[in-house]
């Protein structure tokens, strides 16, 4: 059993038409709750030792930071959303979600709905409110990108996202979250907890990290993972070039009538 913060919700301007677009799409009651069981879900559940595909040591011990309060606070604000400890005490914390990106997100691209959006960017934004982060010496890249694998894993996808080796493995967000997701499934379930769990109470060293957890740098480990994204994509043209399925699109395009 995970704990149970409580979650409060602070709307600041009720007459703005983003407040209700946001309250149409989130039920404060119901989606919130469920969401920090799924982000505590994703970073905290211990991998199966008997799991063939679960690599090297787990911790002993879970470590779950002490996280006692998040308030979802809708504001007018420039960017999207950020996450903060309140002043007083780092273990209330405060997501900040901006009501002009919500305006901007209603008229969202079809079969990808404002629903989608709002909880994804609540379940980026819990992450943080969750996750270690070596007390604050962590790569910032490394912090967002588990913040959107767990996003990734939860699925709510947005339609820009892609699984590409981007400009290099700390550039956070989906490139990094991806880099993650190939980890996870390349050296074992639980490596993102394993990742997690390093960084509790433990400063970031980028040349140690990675090599202690994965016997590998993170410079080639990121190397075999643009190298499987060419592999998978040569593959993926190879089928597509496959004489037999041309013929078969051909036929069925004459007997439909569309050639
Ligand atoms: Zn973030």
């Amino acid at each position: 059993m995970f704990p149970k913060p409580k979650l409060r919700l602070e709307l600041r301007d009720v007459c703005h038409k983003s407040t209700s677009l946001f309250l149409k799409n989130f039920d404060s009651s119901k989606d919130f709750a469920e969401l920090v069981e799924t982000v505590l879900t994703r970073l905290y559940s211990i991998p199966d030792h008997k799991d063939v595909s679960t690599t090297g040591p787990i911790p002993a011990h879970t470590m779950i930071p002490g996280t006692r309060s998040v308030t979802l606070i809708l504001r007018d604000m420039d960017g999207v959303a950020y996450t903060t400890g309140t002043d007083l005490d780092s273990d209330h914390k405060e997501i900040h979600l901006s009501l002009s990106y919500l305006n901007h997100v209603a008229s969202q691209k079809p079969g990808y709905s404002a629903r989608t959006e709002i909880l994804g960017v609540v379940c980026h934004e819990l992450v943080h409110c969750f996750q270690w982060n070596g007390n604050g010496t962590c790569n910032g890249g490394l912090i967002e990108g588990i913040a959107d694998w767990v996003r990734l894993n939860a699925g709510y996808i947005p339609p820009h996202w892609k699984r590409e080796a981007g400009k290099s493995w700390d550039s956070g967000y989906q490139n990094t979250g991806y880099f993650l997701d190939w980890i996870e499934k390349s050296r074992g379930i639980g490596s993102v907890y394993k990742i997690n769990q390093a960084l509790c109470n433990k400063e970031y060293k980028n040349d140690k990290f990675w090599d202690h957890l994965f016997g590998k740098d993170v410079g080639s480990l990121w190397k075999e993972y643009a190298e499987s994204l060419k592999k998978s994509k040569e593959e993926e043209s190879d089928s597509h070039g496959d004489p037999n399925l041309k013929m078969q699109i051909r036929i069925k395009k004459e007997v439909e009538g569309h050639d």
